[in-house]
């Protein structure tokens, strides 16, 4: 089972990951751990990625792929692995989709630990890590029953150097500029889960463990499926089909599951036009060469021959072709990524175009508030000149009154 764990910092990938390596005996790969061993022994690696890890900024891309590519080439992994922490943006979900082609292992399934935002930071702040044996408690939600004292074995714990603040807030940040667009690529290819990741542990764990059978018992009943199909088709095969059908149907067969539906079905289809085509004309030729004397019947058997060769070319050349096929097929998923990327760097443009003119509204308003307090300091001048005026004009009117 090849798995991938998704979810924002604090999720609980990690602890759910180590649950996973005792249920199927897989090994976890965690690229967080692989860094912060790396750093913890000063290689060159763990040297480069520090000051991006202390930052809450992914390390970059090269660094992290290389490291993957590496660990699952180890011998450890050939009944599969969980994938804890990678991929964190686009470029390395491609990246791992190709690598996993080339090792003719695809991915499984992509479980996505959906947690709320408040939670995620009570868990982060809270969050000690055993610098033993890696298991993680919280001093709010699942404390250790010694203070800083693992209860598994007994090492020390102790609060990781990025779960301050502000590092925090800057991987929340990250996980949803970059890696959120990941949950869309999974989905796209059908290979998500997601779980609610809330509640206690064991519940949790258990959406989990439900979500891989559901998958595993899919696949196999798509793979029988795929057998009976391939059975029913051997026996209904007519006698007089030649080897280019017998062929498609194996490719069929090897085909990996989700292909066999889409390009193996049509490449299938396609021979088996092509061949029944043949079939057709032999019979025809057949037909006449009957009527005809036996000269032509040779004559016509050899044409036969001759035609039936230069398919079995046409068709040899047609398999030859198939990788390049292969290749425009594969392409195709992708672009629905560079659609995605090109919509984020559209977003992410429209955001940085807006800012100047956010900013000159602001400037105009700050004009337009001064300009209405000078108005209103002018209104209060002439309010008191008028009322001075008003004045002047009553006394005025009182000496008149008194001459009178
Ligand atoms: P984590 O333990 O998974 O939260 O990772 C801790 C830090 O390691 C992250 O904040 C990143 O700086 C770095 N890191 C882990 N995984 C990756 C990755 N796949 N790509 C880039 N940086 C990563």
């Amino acid at each position: 089972m090849r798995l991938v764990l998704l979810g924002a910092p604090g999720s609980g990938k990690g602890t759910q990951a180590k649950r996973l390596v005792e249920r199927y005996g897989i090994p976890q790969i965690s690229t967080g751990d692989l860094l912060r061993e790396a750093v913890s022994k000063g290689t060159e690696l763990g040297k480069a990625a520090k000051q991006y890890m202390d930052a809450g900024q992914l390390v970059p891309d090269e660094v992290v792929l290389g490291m993957i590519r590496e660990r699952l080439s180890r011998p450890d992994t050939a009944k599969g692995f969980i994938l804890d922490g990678f991929p964190r943006n686009l470029p390395q979900a491609e990246a791992l989709d190709h690598m996993l082609d080339e090792m003719k292992q695809p991915l499984d399934l992509a479980i996505l630990i959906d947690v709320d935002y408040d939670v995620l930071m009570q868990r982060l702040t809270g969050r000690l890590t055993c610098e033993n044996c890696g298991a993680v408690f919280n001093i709010y939600t699942n404390p250790p029953r010694q203070d800083h004292i693992c209860d598994f074995c007994g090492g020390k714990l102790h609060h990781r150097a990025d779960d301050n603040e502000e590092t925090i807030s800057n991987r929340l940040k990250v996980y949803d500029q970059q890696t959120r667009p990941v949950i869309a690529y999974y989905e796209m290819e059908g290979k998500l889960a997601r779980i609610n990741g809330e509640g206690e542990i064991d519940e949790i764990f258990q959406r989990i463990v439900e979500a891989i059978e559901s998958r595993l018992k899919a696949g196999s009943e798509q793979s029988a499926g795929e057998a009976r199909e391939t059975k029913a088709s051997a026996a209904t095969r007519p006698a007089s089909e030649g080897p280019a059908t017998r062929k498609a149907v194996k490719k069929k067969t090897a085909a990996p599951r989700a292909a066999a539906t889409s390009s193996a079905t049509k490449k299938a289809a396609k021979k088996k036009a092509t061949a029944k085509k043949g079939t057709a004309k032999k019979s025809a030729v057949k037909k006449s060469t009957q009527k005809k004397a036996v000269r032509k019947k040779v004559a016509a058997k050899k044409g036969a021959t001759k035609k039936a060769v230069t398919r079995k070319t046409a068709a040899k050349k047609a398999t030859r072709k198939t990788p390049a096929r292969k290749k425009a097929v594969r392409r195709s998923p992708p672009s629905l990524q560079q659609i995605l990327r090109a919509v984020e760097q559209t977003v992410n443009r429209e955001i940085r175009e807006m800012e100047p003119q956010l900013e000159q509204s602001a400037r105009e308003t700050a004009r337009l508030l001064a300009r209405i307090s000078r108005a209103e300091q002018q209104g209060e001048r002439r309010v008191a000149r008028a009322e001075e005026k008003v004045q002047r004009l009553m006394e005025r009117l009182r000496r008149l009154q008194g001459k009178g």
